[in-house]
């Protein structure tokens, strides 16, 4: 039998479970090993070897291990010791180099792997009869299933039951209009997907509505994983500037080969061996072409990224970072992320006697009554647990349950005794929800939802009284809820909000607190210094908006609050006239989110947007960063958002942008020192030929050179401690590139002073002992050692190393005291220099070329220095 026919008990049967105990957790983990993981299969992942292998596909090394080996062939036929030594020690090098770069791509990986799992899918299932949350991948057929409006369908599934339920399936069928669904026997014998009403189905979302499903296939053998047989699920994780950089790595790549080839046809008019001058200019090539960076890049990215997550901001994308950095408006939501969405009920009103009364535990009759038919009409509970309460669900429902217990009305008692039969979900776009109980024999419809909405539904008498009621509640930035009812004889034929909510009688009002985050204040005041605006986007009445904005300092002097309503009768340019002025949407949809975001866009701002709902995504997808809850939020909000917020806090995203502020001038450093000290190397090899018509650095000198200081010690810097004044500055505009800001100009500078100081060390060195095999030495200490300093120096463009404490990046530290290390084994323990081509030198002539390594650091610190009273002035 196929999942979508029969009734639902027999399909229950077929799979041997149960709709209200599910499956046992012992026969879960049966079924688990009998089916395997709810996963789509995705790309073979490579083998350490393979990945090794990989490593050789860069034509350059290619041709450098081919000069070796011919080299070597040399070596053998004219039996010379000597000449085995350096193709050798190529070879070891270069090996070495690959095993660095399986170990950098590993930890690359790693770190992608676990932002991936930060935001697997999880699933609410009955097992045992108990619901809990498990990772979607663990799900089997004949798991029982929860879903309601925004959760994605973890696995195909039939339906139990269902209520007002819509699922979005375009991912499956193409259809992206929402398709309603209900459970059922299907009258149509071999239905298309698209009509099998009664199955959910993997990979698609729910929009509106709630669900009990019975899982029916799971993995590979749902519908989606049959459409995609081998599905190649790898986004793209490059980032714009990931690709910028590679671009750039060719043009130096040719730009390098051009000097190459100029080296080579110096070399050959000078009659140098052929096969001398062809390995230099290769190996020269091999260490000035910076094929490695978009990896480091990605590496520094990817553990910034972790750092974000361990502070509750888990990025999807690594692009996402480059973004944060630049936002220059936040707009977010206020209930739960600029306010503690802890809600505790204060006020009632009651129409019918048109008095307010505090919330106490001995409240009126009338009250009571408010409450009772308030507390009827929520989905949230309320339980005790060592004499506490726990709350589940929504904190504006249980402010209410909890105001009844206090009072002695009990939430269990009053649905058994007044049972629901009917509902409309509740849905931020109406801003209302309705149930239908059976009180005292009748059927009452009771509907609670914001007071604007409410009272246009209300046709019970002049609503002017409780309006005065609302806007004094919410100056005080209480949440005002109107409850409403009435009798109805039948349930209509068609369940919707057009046949239910109507002709209503107002009962009364609530008014709830819900504080401010403390700590959002001071990340509202950090905001504004850093050059970027917040901007609550609200639900909630525009009163209580405004009252906590104020509190917040989002609000200032001078500023505008509007409604929804407002908004839509304003046309385009209108609202992109006053835009800058509004610091406060109230009752606002979430369609409207969007013309706020593109506003702003319009403005060349970069604009981050929170969202939980379902509804949210089209706006979260539209902004630059779309944050979701990490609570509160939808899976589909979570889908089409950047970042998620894993406390919903808006201080989180203030920290975000500050990671990502840091990251970005991290990376910043990483490739100025990569850059600065790779043209150094082209530019001593090229003028040394040009001057001397001898190679400054042997090749595997020079591949020593770049292995030992190039990749750990950029990593190192790529992790430097985010600069304390990085909240200091305006955001960095959209536009600017990497090398903004005078950077390019710095890095070409700086290689220059490299390349001099380098050759300088080779006449000296040469002029000393009188031969080139001296002149090489001292460059290569020269060389090797400038870059090592050099790696300090970068670590901030604006600040003395000496402020800084020279130690005080740890992991910096470790990759320098391991770069120094392999530099004085090659340089200092005879056989090893020599077998390097390098001899032992005076001593004094060791402390020349440490001099002339550290002549870098004081004309950079005077740079910093200049640079910092400039811009005091
Ligand atoms: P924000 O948009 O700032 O996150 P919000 O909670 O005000 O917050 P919505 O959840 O869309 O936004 O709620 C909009 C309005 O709907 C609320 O101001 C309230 O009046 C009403 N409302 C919220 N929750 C319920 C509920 N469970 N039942 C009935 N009405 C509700």
């Amino acid at each position: 039998m196929t999942a979508y026919e029969g009734s639902t008990e027999d399909v229950l049967k077929e799979l041997q479970t149960d709709a209200s105990v599910g499956l046992t957790n012992e026969e879960a983990e049966k079924r688990k090993a009998k089916y395997g993981a709810n996963r789509l299969k995705g790309k073979a992942k490579k083998t350490l070897i393979q990945k090794f292998f990989d490593q050789f596909k860069d034509v350059m090394i290619l041709i450098l291990l081919l000069a070796a080996a011919v080299s070597l062939a040399i070596a053998i036929v004219e039996q010379e010791a000597r000449g085995f030594f350096e193709p050798l020690l190529i070879v070891l090098i270069v090996v070495l180099n690959a095993v660095m770069g399986v170990a950098q791509e590993g930890k690359a990986e790693r770190s992608l792997e676990a932002l991936k799992s930060m935001s697997a899918p999880h699933a609410r299932v009955i097992r045992g009869g108990q619901e809990k949350v498990i990772d979607a991948a663990e799900l089997v057929p004949g798991d029982v299933i929860k879903l309601e409006a925004g959760d994605y369908v973890p696995a195909d599934a039939r339906i139990i039951r269902s209520s007002s339920l819509k699922s979005e399936e375009s991912a499956l069928t193409g259809e992206s209009l929402p398709v309603e669904k209900e459970e059922g026997v299907l009258e149509e014998h071999n239905p298309a997907i698209g009509d099998r009403r009664n199955m959910l189905f993997s990979g698609c979302s729910i929009t509106y509505g709630t669900a009990v499903a019975v899982v029916t296939d799971t993995g590979m053998q749902s519908e989606i994983g049959k459409i995609a047989t081998m599905l190649d699920r790898e986004e793209d994780m490059e980032t714009p500037l990931q690709k910028r950089l590679a671009e750039l790595g060719k043009t130096l790549g040719i730009l390098a080969l051009v000097i190459c080839a100029v080296i080579f046809v110096i070399g050959l008019c000078d009659g140098m061996p052929l096969i001398e001058i062809f390995m230099t200019s290769v190996s020269l090539a091999v260490s000035a072409i910076p094929e490695g960076l978009p990896v480091i890049v990605t590496i520094v990215l990817a553990i910034g990224v972790e750092q974000m997550a361990k502070r509750k901001a888990v990025v999807k994308k690594l692009p996402a970072v480059e973004t944060l950095g630049c936002t220059s408006i936040i707009c977010s939501d206020k209930t739960g992320t600029l306010t503690q969405n802890k809600m505790t009920l204060m006020q009632a009103y009651v129409d019918e006697s048109g008095e307010s009364e505090a919330i106490s535990d001995k409240n009126s009759e009338k009250v009571k009554k408010l409450l009772t038919y308030g507390i009827l009409c929520c989905d949230g509970k309320v339980t005790v647990e060592d004499g506490k309460e726990v709350l589940i669900g929504d904190p504006t429902e249980t402010s209410i349950i909890s105001a009844g217990r206090r009072n002695g009305l009990f939430q269990d008692e009053l649905n058994k005794t007044f049972e629901r039969v009917a509902e409309l979900p509740f849905d931020s776009e109406r801003k209302c929800m309705t149930s239908i109980n059976r009180i005292n024999g009748k059927l009452i419809v009771i509907t609670k939802g914001a007071f604007d909405i409410m009272s246009e539904i209300c046709t019970s008498r002049d609503m002017n009284q409780a309006k005065h009621a609302t806007e004094e509640m919410s100056k005080e930035a209480l949440r005002v809820l109107a409850v409403a009812y009435k009798e109805i004889d039948a349930l209509p034929e068609v369940l919707s909000p057009e046949t239910v909510e109507n002709h209503l009688t107002l009962l009364g009002l609530v008014g709830m607190i819900d504080p401010p985050r403390e700590e959002v204040k001071d990340a509202v005041a950090l905001c504004k210094k850093s050059g970027i605006r917040p901007i609550m986007i609200t639900g909630d009445h525009v009163v209580t908006a405004g009252a906590i904005a104020k509190q917040l300092g989002i609000f200032r002097e001078g500023d505008r609050a509007i409604t929804g309503m407002e908004l839509a009768a304003m046309s385009e340019e209108e609202f992109d006239a006053c835009v800058e002025q509004i610091s406060v949407y109230a009752r606002v949809s979430p369609e409207d989110k969007i013309r706020v975001v593109k506003a702003w866009q319009k403005k060349n701002k970069v604009v981050s947007m929170t969202g939980d709902g379902v509804n949210d995504a089209p706006a979260l997808k539209a902004a630059d960063i779309g944050c979701a809850m990490g609570i509160t939020g939808t899976d589909v909000a979570k889908g089409a958002a950047d970042m998620t917020l894993m406390d919903d806090n808006f201080a989180t995203i203030i920290q975000a942008v500050k990671q990502g502020r840091g990251i970005y001038n991290n990376l910043r450093k990483t490739i100025g020192f990569l850059l600065g000290t790779n043209i150094g190397e082209v530019l001593v090899v090229f003028f040394s030929m040009l001057i001397w018509r001898t190679a400054p650095l042997a090749s595997m000198q020079l591949l020593w050179i770049n292995l030992v200081t190039d990749s750990l010690p950029a990593i190192a810097l790529g992790m430097e401690p985010i600069d304390a004044d990085v909240m200091d500055k305006k955001p960095r505009p959209k536009e600017e590139g990497i090398f903004g800001e005078g950077l390019g100009i710095r890095i070409a500078l700086q290689g220059m002073m490299f390349g001099v100081l380098a050759l300088a060390g080779f006449a000296l060195g040469k002029e000393i002992t009188g031969s080139v095999i001296g002149g090489r030495t001292l460059t290569f200490q020269v060389l090797a050692f400038s870059q090592v300093f050099q790696a300090f120096n970068m670590r901030s463009f604006r600040r003395s190393i000496f402020k800084m404490g020279i130690f005080s990046n740890k992991r910096l530290s470790q990759a320098i005291l391991i770069s120094v290390i392999m530099m004085c084994i090659v340089l200092f323990i005879p056989p090893i220099a020599y077998a390097f081509g390098l001899m032992l030198l005076p001593a004094w002539t060791y402390l020349l070329g440490f001099g002339l390594a550290l002549v870098p650091l004081p004309i950079m610190e005077s740079e910093k220095a200049i640079r910092r009273r400039k811009e005091k002035c």
